[in-house]
């Protein structure tokens, strides 16, 4: 049996960029990937430049179009349109493309990658964590990081993550050609989604077309609101193949490290519970999980505690914020439109929450509190 100095599962935003930096650090990484060929992945692709800190490397060569304006919308009339400041603060990716880019790069760094490989088992062996694929091979490392996404399986097994998963609804569509989506403006719909939003952020020759619902257990009529949504785009109601997805999202803090172990991007739950940002996380969690196992693995550190807490820090007591404003917004959302989104100064907030300058923890208390009164 190989033995590594860690074992990356899953070749998404997350791992890759996890690999990458240990690549470089000088470590032995292999990532597995369960899928050999580079399937079109659901999202939106909606990404604030700021991740670009987290690589020594240009990301541009895989943005598709830099966002200027957001619009939003209810019910497809009362529009809102915010200007987003300063230079390029808002891309959008395929997100099939970011992680293939991201994983050329771990692969130039030194990592091997292995595919199709899928993770089936996974266990403790003395000193080492050994994984077994779906046809019988076997590898064994120091360390395992866990980015598959948010079907792991893993969390619940090792005890790790939150208690109790909370998931998004979520349909998107792939759509060739822009409609009458305008250059560097992407689109934001409150009102024809029950507990939760739309949204059509445009491509290089596509438009990626969702919706998403965060509250409340219940699956969306996609269909009857994408024939709404779709020919005020200027595209046919039926147009494009939908792929519906449940997106594992934040919900409480949680241990996300154990022995040689970390959780990373959605199979962490790291997903924002309002607006659906996963792939910030995933990369911030990436390079967290790096830095924390290299510190680890050259002794300078005890365990990987200083991960989990890094996360809390710089990402879940945002989240934790932001799953209040959810709870309040969703539920109350012609309320929230009028006084979270129409208000004179929401454009540059919002803005500014979307680019990564501020926290849902900087307008939290606001927002609620105006949300509460307008109801009482
Ligand atoms: C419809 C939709 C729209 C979204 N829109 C946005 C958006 O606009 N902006 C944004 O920031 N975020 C968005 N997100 C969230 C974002 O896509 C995710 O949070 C992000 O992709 C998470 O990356 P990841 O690397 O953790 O997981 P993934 O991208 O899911 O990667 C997991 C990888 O692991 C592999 N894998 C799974 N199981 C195994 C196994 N057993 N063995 C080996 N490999 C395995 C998978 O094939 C995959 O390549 C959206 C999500 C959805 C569903």
């Amino acid at each position: 049996m190989i033995n590594q100095d860690v074992l990356v599962i899953g070749a998404g935003a997350a791992g890759s960029t996890a690999a990458f930096h240990l690549a470089k650090a000088g470590h032995k990484v292999t990532l597995l990937e369960k899928n050999s060929s580079n399937l079109i992945k659901p999202c939106g692709g909606g990404m604030a430049a700021a991740v670009q800190k987290w690589f020594p490397f240009d990301l541009m060569p895989i943005v598709d179009e830099v966002i200027k304006q957001v619009d939003f919308s209810w019910c497809l009339t009362d529009p809102v349109i915010a200007e987003l400041p300063g230079s390029s603060p808002f891309w959008i990716v395929q997100r099939e493309k970011l992680d293939l880019f991201i994983t050329s790069q771990a692969i130039n760094a030194g990592a091997k990658l292995l595919k199709p490989f899928k993770v089936t088992q996974l266990e403790r062996n003395g000193q080492f964590w050994r994984v077994t694929s779906e046809d019988g091979h076997q590898l064994q490392a120091k360390a395992v990081v866990i980015a598959d996404g948010s079907k792991s399986p893993w969390p619940k097994a090792l005890g790790l993550g939150p208690a109790k998963e909370h998931y998004a609804f979520t349909t998107s569509v792939r759509l060739e050609g822009r409609g009458n989506m305008k250059k560097g403006i992407s689109r934001f719909e409150f009102g024809l989604v029950k507990h939760g939003f739309a949204w059509a952020f445009p491509l290089n020759d596509g438009v990626n077309v969702g919706i998403g619902s965060f509250i409340g257990q219940h699956a969306i009529n996609s269909n009857s609101i994408l024939e709404k949504i779709l020919p005020n785009l200027g595209f046919s109601p039926n147009a494009g193949k939908r792929q519906d997805a449940l997106l594992r999202i934040w919900n409480g803090h949680s241990p996300l490290n154990g022995n040689g172990i970390v959780l990373v991007g959605d199979a962490a739950s790291l997903c924002d519970p309002f607006l659906a940002e996963g792939l910030r996380p995933a990369l911030m969690s990436g390079y967290e999980a790096a830095l924390s196992l290299n510190n680890w693995l050259i002794g300078e550190s005890e365990n990987l505690n200083d991960y989990t807490n890094s996360i809390q820090f710089k990402w879940g007591n945002s989240m934790a914020w932001g799953k209040k404003i959810a709870q309040v917004f969703y539920r109350f959302p012609q309320v929230g439109y009028q006084i979270g989104i129409k208000r004179p100064t929401a454009p540059k907030r919002i803005a500014e929450i979307l680019s990564g300058e501020i926290g849902y923890g900087d307008i939290a208390k606001r927002v609620i509190k105006r949300l509460f009164l307008q109801r009482a």
